[in-house]
């Protein structure tokens, strides 16, 4: 399989199985579209027919023979050996957890998923018994894997921070014990962060997602505090506070683009500016009815802002200066591991989520859906048999995933947002496919330009 296009003034070709990128002409790019998978021998008398008003039929040929050549040397149509990797995917150790710490949240963000904090089942707080069985659980299932994540999440967690506290000493305990290794994550909208706390969470967390929208007009209409006014103004100092402390330690800031801001290379440039070199935005997935939503109209309109998103940080890295977006990070050398390409995330396998009351869900997002509870840590319950459906969940069981370019990056997309919007964990949510794959082409340009560059 080949994926082409065109990014960045570049003619690209991507072969899909191998990872390999090349950079193409005009002529190649064209030809491309009457060369079969895997292609015939000769050059299609289509071909010569469509483009011998636009090239000599002597170059066609000539760059035919090329392209069968790189086909025979499995460079190009390479073979997709990676279908075996799927198959012997069996369901591995949990070494992953999620603790809604809070389900419960100091703020009122319009596009929430989490219910603005309580997942619609109520606002309460995990106690120091429930995080103690859960860092047991965790520890038991993950068997012989030594490192261990543990993300504090919510709501927001900052509402139930001395319990956090007393979880870290416990892992901490637990660890020397069982030898492991825990890494812990904690995400905060950050308006309850005082000098304490970031001293504790730059001590001991390995890293930490900061919410922020962007600009303070964009972050302040969708991210509202309980009595209606904007947030901004309320964590923004302690956010540049608590990166500025961190030294080298890992961070990001995550925010959310709507409707109202398809103009998002605004809010990262502001966060840029604000001293953040470390940056995800992300599209809102929300009900298609709800007025900030995102719809296949504005398609053409978020493309476009990824170019500019693109450009902008080629201009910066062209000054001497770093900034990282996450979603235009990529490793074309066929990394991360085969089994990650194929199936992402691994929630409700290697990574599940624990709500205030000790139940088990596969992820954040699948939290208060009562057919996705996995079991409780309270009666020891566990549902292997769904632990094995995610297992099985890989971009070859989801029939669109199976024939998208875009599987071994994507790697078959969320499992929570497949079942919320295409109702079923195996169906491709396309809106968010659509926006996926023109991240992905840009940033393939990018990498592409980027190895250009070196090359010269
Ligand atoms: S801060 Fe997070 S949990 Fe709280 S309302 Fe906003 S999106 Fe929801
Ligand atoms: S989720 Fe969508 S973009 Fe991702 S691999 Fe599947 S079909 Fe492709
Ligand atoms: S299913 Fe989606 S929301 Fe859940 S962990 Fe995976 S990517 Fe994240």
């Amino acid at each position: 399989m080949i994926h082409k296009f065109k990014q960045n003034g570049m003619y690209i070709l991507l072969d899909v199985n191998s990872g390999g990128v090349h950079i193409i002409d005009e002529l190649t790019y064209d030809l491309l579209d009457y060369v079969s998978d895997p292609p015939a021998e000769e050059c299609p008398q289509a071909a010569i027919e469509a483009l011998s008003g636009k090239y000599p039929a002597a170059d066609l040929r000539e760059c035919y023979a090329e392209l069968y050549s790189l086909y025979k040397d499995k460079i190009l149509f390479s073979e997709d050996d990676y279908e075996k990797y799927a198959l012997s995917a069996v369901a591995s150790p949990v070494k992953a957890m999620c603790l809604l710490i809070a389900q419960d949240c100091n703020l009122r963000c319009e596009y929430c998923f989490a219910g603005k904090g309580d997942y619609g089942k109520g606002r309460t707080l995990m106690d120091f018994e429930t995080g103690k069985k859960a860092i047991d659980f965790l520890i038991q299932k993950s068997a012989n894997r030594r490192n261990l994540e543990l993300d504090f999440f919510g709501g927001e967690p900052l509402m139930n921070f001395n319990v956090v506290k007393q979880i870290v000493e416990y892992a901490r305990e637990q660890e020397k014990l069982h030898d492991k290794n825990f890494r812990f994550t904690i995400t905060t909208n950050g308006t309850l962060l005082s000098d304490d706390k970031i001293e504790f969470i730059n001590k001991e967390m390995y890293n930490v997602v900061l919410s922020v929208d962007g600009r303070k007009c964009v972050n302040d209409r969708m991210r509202k505090r309980v009595d209606g006014k904007g947030s901004y103004d309320l964590f923004m100092p302690k956010f540049k506070k608590l990166v500025e402390k961190r030294g080298d330690k890992e961070y990001y800031v995550r925010g959310t683009y709507t409707k109202y801001n398809m103009d998002f290379t605004e809010d990262i440039l502001s966060l840029y500016d604000e001293g953040f070199d470390q940056i995800s935005i992300e599209p809102v997935m929300a009900d298609p009815n709800e007025p900030y939503a995102l719809t296949a109209a504005d398609l053409p309109r978020i493309f476009e802002e990824y170019e500019k998103l693109s450009d902008k940080i080629k201009e910066i890295r062209a000054n001497g200066k770093f900034i990282n977006f996450f979603h235009f990070m990529l490793d074309l050398d066929q990394g991360p591991c085969a089994i990650k390409r194929l199936r992402g995330c691994g929630c409700g396998n290697e990574y599940v989520a624990i709500s205030p009351d000790g139940d088990i869900y596969p992820c954040h997002q699948f939290v208060g859906i009562d057919e996705y509870k996995m079991g409780s840590l309270n009666d020891g319950t566990f549902d292997t048999e769904m632990k094995m459906d995610f297992a099985r969940a890989h971009v070859y069981s989801k029939p669109e995933c199976r024939k998208c370019w875009a599987k071994f990056y994507c790697s078959g997309g969320c499992n929570a947002n497949n079942y919320i919007y295409a109702g079923d964990i195996h169906n491709a949510y396309k809106l968010s496919c659509d926006i996926e794959k023109k991240r992905l082409e840009c940033a393939i340009a990018l990498k592409a330009e980027k190895l250009l560059d070196t090359a010269e």
